[in-house]
């Protein structure tokens, strides 16, 4: 797979869902992220093809606020956990945790007051998810309108695969028309590490 350093993410959120972007965005303003917030991160991060060794450069540099001490104290840990290097023997031999799917963000651990994990389409109000989405970029009044009725009838990802769809229209024409990218490889996006792989393949 390919290789980014911790420098590269910045560039890199440009394709990320809005999940993974919603956390980016929440870590730059904030300097921090909560515990779920940064799990469901650094495993994406891992998912794309971060190292541990860069995953780790990226924390401590994301966290301004806090010195090396209380890093390593109370945070180093939990990022070489995801990774499978500490941790009990079946963690390590399955080298850590797999990224989260949509399927676990969308049902499991719910967040609450001050937390930036979980899907945007499933967990914020409509109206900062129309906020967001317009905040990145996607401002196509039909395409909004067809997001807000996927949430209402509770299709989370189906409105995510809408916005993909939008945003990589010009991408996906041509390689529909030119054959390269088999159909399975079109299929509906499930889980963000596929929106990610589709998003940056598309641009290069
Ligand atoms: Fe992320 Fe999946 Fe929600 Fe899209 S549907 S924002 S990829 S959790």
């Amino acid at each position: 797979g390919a290789h980014f350093n911790a420098g590269s993410v910045d560039l890199l959120s440009q394709h990320f869902p809005l999940c993974m972007r919603n956390l980016h965005l929440n870590l730059r303003k904030n300097s921090h992220l909560k515990h779920f917030g940064r799990l469901q991160y650094t495993l994406f991060l891992k998912g794309i093809g971060l190292s541990l060794e860069e995953c780790l450069i990226f924390w401590r540099h994301s966290f301004k606020l806090i010195t090396d001490e209380t890093f390593n104290k109370e945070y180093r840990y939990n990022v070489r956990h995801a990774h499978g290097d500490v941790g009990g023997d079946a963690i390590r031999r399955g080298r850590g945790y797999s990224p989260f799917s949509c399927q676990k963000i969308l049902t499991e651990h719910p967040p609450g007051t001050g937390e930036s994990h979980g899907c945007p389409y499933r967990h914020f109000s409509l109206d900062n998810l129309l906020s967001l989405l317009q905040a990145t970029g996607v401002n196509d009044r039909d395409l909004l309108r067809g997001v807000k009725e996927d949430v209402e009838r509770k299709r989370y990802h189906i409105g995510c695969n809408r916005v993909f769809d939008w945003a990589h229209k010009a991408q996906l024409k041509r390689v529909k028309e030119d054959g390269s990218w088999p159909a399975a490889e079109l299929d509906t996006i499930v889980h963000p590490n596929t929106y990610f792989k589709r998003s940056y393949l598309l641009s290069s």
